[in-house]
């Protein structure tokens, strides 16, 4: 079954609306692009089904362009928090379903909510929680709480290690933590020897205290 094409209307196309708008576009779907600059909708012409230069805040515009027909409708203005809270209002009292916002911060953020935005977007924060997830999953493979204190994570041995024995790492004495055992593809060696080499992309299920595992995981591999 083909994926409904759905329409999208974005307005502002800063480097986040931009972005927004160039993806949706690559992804085939209809997409009107809108921004007050001239310069800016020359440049999402290509980007968009149609670009267009309008006032968003300007109601009369808006209709004309028949926004209301649109089931998402993205507003992207940044600076001008005024114009941003205006432009949401004029959309949710055209019944507009789905109104997204960039938010600016904690303030804008919380009008928007009151003035019914549907969905409040803060692309620097949300990208840095992202980002920060992304990061620390790289290695942690699973997690096993075992009380407050202690836990036993399988870490994923990245190419600072490859090649080294438990006695190079020395693990326990440096980290504190225990290696249990080393699992690479469908092998497990369990109670590894000291003398055991680690390669990359194998499993290793380390107990130990969480600071001690942050620790290691962090700094020792
Ligand atoms: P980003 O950080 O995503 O690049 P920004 O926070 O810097 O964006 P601005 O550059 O202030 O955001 O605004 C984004 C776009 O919104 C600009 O291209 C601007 O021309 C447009 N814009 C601002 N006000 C209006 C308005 N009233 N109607 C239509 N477009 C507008
Ligand atoms: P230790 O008392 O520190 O364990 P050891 O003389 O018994 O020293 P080995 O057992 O040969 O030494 O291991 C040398 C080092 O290798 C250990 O100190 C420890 O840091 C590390 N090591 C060996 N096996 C493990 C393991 N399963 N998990 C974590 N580290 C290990
Ligand atoms: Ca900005």
């Amino acid at each position: 079954m083909a994926e409904k094409k759905k329409q999208f209307a974005v307005i502002g196309l800063g480097r986040f609306g931009g972005s927004v708008c160039k993806e949706l576009y690559k992804m085939g779907h209809q997409v009107l692009a809108i921004d007050n600059n001239e310069a800016k909708v020359n440049e999402f012409a290509a980007h968009s089904t149609h670009a267009v230069i309008a006032n968003a805040t300007d109601e009369k515009s808006l209709q004309s362009l028949g926004i209301r027909n649109f089931e998402y409708v993205i507003v992207a203005i940044g600076d001008d928090i005024q114009s941003s809270i205006l432009t949401t209002l004029v959309l949710k009292e055209m019944e507009v379903e789905n109104v997204w916002v960039k938010a600016q911060n904690a303030y804008h953020h919380k009008v928007l909510d009151k003035i019914g935005a549907d969905r409040i977007i803060h692309p620097e924060q949300d990208m840095g929680i992202r980002i920060a997830q992304h990061v620390t999953s790289e290695k942690i493979v699973d997690y096993i709480e075992l009380s407050d204190e202690y836990s036993i994570v399988e870490l994923l041995a990245t190419k600072k290690i490859h090649n080294s024995t438990l006695i190079d790492l020395d693990v326990r004495a440096k980290f504190g933590c225990t290696i249990l055992a080393i699992k690479r593809g469908e092998d497990i060696n369990v109670s590894p020897l000291p003398d055991d080499t680690i390669y990359e992309k194998d499993v290793l299920i380390v107990i130990g205290h969480k600071a001690d595992l942050k620790r290691f995981e962090e700094e020792g591999m």
